[in-house]
């Protein structure tokens, strides 16, 4: 089945006790035994599964090609999970920019855990071979990534790293299923912040990882989610499944409109550079068109006359709303170094776009006159 019909029907059948077509929401924390102190529909208590998150969980595997999936209260509860998996005495290669909370949580916890981390240019394979170590059990990719949108050949960096027995993860929540599939570039595993693109409507948040193989290291993460408590409520699994029979449909438009202000921000002249895979003369164009079936919605951009400049331009903004995060129906803009806060990895004169549903016109008339 082709993936726009995946999305609409992956996990879903009309609910067989009432014939209702839209999928009841569990709430119930917990579950009856019968006379035998049987289980009989296998759930027992909400933080080791229920069923309305199963149905997420089905959706997701089916929409990324794998063989399971595990729905987390957010996306980084999901990357994290991965993290702590990992045995003391493990190595960690992440990408220069990786969603920065990442790189702020295994700068904060994974020495204490006994891990070790480098960070390298994904970009460049002799730097990642480089810095392979014997020990290195995870390889994380991000592409397109956060927020510079650079963009890391998937199958040829997870080739490298499989042939060092590392797991590879990629993170593809800027580009979603519907525009990049790792799994089938040789990627182990997915990872998802579901709060974006698959919840779509700014009012969830969530988080996954879908994986090639139902084997161990499933068994591991269930074991680990069971006891740590780190599951999506059976609410937001309901609002992200309820998201995700739209996405393709979003994802398609959201992407073309933000083709459309990327390539119409290459003529501000207080524009110095345009961050999107989609344009001809982007660094990662040639390798995105490989492996995407578009840029996806995502872009950011430098203001020439630096980072008071940048900040004034996004106070000037009228139709985009100035907030943090993406993937929503609206159009966000941010000064992305003052989203990062403290702990700020972000150029300060970089701005952040999450193009939506609008007509790409009035976006980019709204940055003109910001920009202006
Ligand atoms: N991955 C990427 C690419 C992100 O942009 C984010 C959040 O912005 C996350 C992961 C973390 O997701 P969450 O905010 O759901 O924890």
């Amino acid at each position: 089945m082709r993936l726009e019909t995946l999305a609409v029907h992956a996990g879903h059948d009309a609910d067989p006790t009432t014939g209702a077509l839209a999928p009841p929401i569990h709430l119930s924390t917990t579950f009856t035994r019968d006379e035998a102190l049987r289980l009989p529909h296998d759930y027992g208590y909400v933080r080791e599964s229920n069923p309305t998150q199963l149905q997420l969980e089905e959706a997701l595997a089916a929409l990324e090609g794998g063989t399971a999936a595990l729905a987390y209260a957010s996306g980084s509860a999901a990357g994290v999970a991965l993290l702590q998996d990992l045995e003391p005495g493990s190595h960690v290669l992440f990408p220069d920019d990786a969603y920065y909370g990442y790189l702020i949580t295994a700068e904060g916890f994974l020495g204490r855990w006994g891990i070790a981390f480098d960070v390298v240019d994904m970009g460049d394979l002799d730097a990642v071979r480089r810095a392979l170590r014997p020990s290195t059990r995870l390889v994380w990719l991000e592409s397109p990534s956060n927020p510079l949108l650079k963009v890391t050949d998937l199958a040829a960096t997870a080739a490298v790293a499989k042939a060092s027995g590392a797991l590879v993860v990629v993170d593809n929540t800027f580009a979603t299923p519907v525009l990049q599939r790792p799994l089938a570039l040789g990627a182990d595993v997915v990872l998802h912040s579901t709060t974006k693109y698959f919840g779509g409507h700014s009012d969830v948040q969530g988080g996954a990882l879908v994986l090639r193989e139902r084997g161990a290291l499933f068994d591991r993460l269930s074991h680990a989610r069971h006891l740590l408590g780190a599951v999506a409520s059976p609410f937001n699994s309901w609002l992200v499944l309820r998201g995700l029979r739209t996405l393709p449909c979003r994802i398609e438009t959201q992407s073309r409109n933000a083709a459309a202000v990327a390539r119409a921000l290459l003529d501000v002249r207080a524009v110095s550079a345009v961050h999107y895979p989609g344009n001809e003369d982007d660094p990662g164009h040639a390798i995105a068109a490989r492996q995407m079936s578009a840029f996806g919605a995502m872009l950011s951009f430098r203001v020439g006359a630096g980072e008071e400049a940048a900040k004034r331009a996004v106070g000037r903004a009228q139709l985009f709303y100035r907030a943090t995060s993406l993937g929503g129906v609206e159009s966000l803009i941010e000064h992305r170094r003052t989203s990062e806060g403290a702990a700020a990895r972000a150029p300060g004169d970089l701005v952040r776009l999450s193009i939506g549903l609008e007509h790409p016109d009035d976006l980019i008339a709204d940055l003109v006159q910001a920009l202006a």
